[in-house]
């Protein structure tokens, strides 16, 4: 199991903020800015590249959004940042996939 399924089934511990149906989002535990967490859907899907075009995984990439949206909102943070690693060449260190919202706010 990854360790983001891992933490999804609560084996290991995250400062959880968020958690429906499909998506849950935690703290990033080695924060790169003053606010920093991540959206993770609880399908596992490795890379970005992984994407199905079908309705299923269109819908749930855009839930993503519009969870990190509503997260910022409620932490009233004027701006921020959303972005995707992408496979190991990207940056992607955790193969499941995950939205980071980042702010200096
Ligand atoms: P990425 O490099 O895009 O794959 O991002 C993975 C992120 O997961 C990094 O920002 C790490 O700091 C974060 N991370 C790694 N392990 C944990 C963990 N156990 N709990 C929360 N965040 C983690
Ligand atoms: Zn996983």
């Amino acid at each position: 199991m990854c360790i983001f399924c891992k933490i999804l089934a609560k084996e290991i511990p995250a400062e959880f903020l968020f958690e429906n149906g499909d998506i849950v989002a935690f703290k990033d535990k080695y924060p790169k800015a003053k606010t920093h967490i991540l959206i993770v859907p609880k399908k596992h899907i490795e890379t970005i590249k992984d994407l199905k075009e079908d309705e299923e995984d269109e819908i749930l990439v855009g839930k993503m959004f519009l969870v990190a949206r509503d997260i910022a909102k409620g932490l009233k943070l004027d701006g921020y940042q959303t972005l995707f690693n992408v496979g190991r060449a990207g940056g992607q260190e955790v193969m499941h996939i995950h939205l980071h919202l980042m702010s200096h706010q």
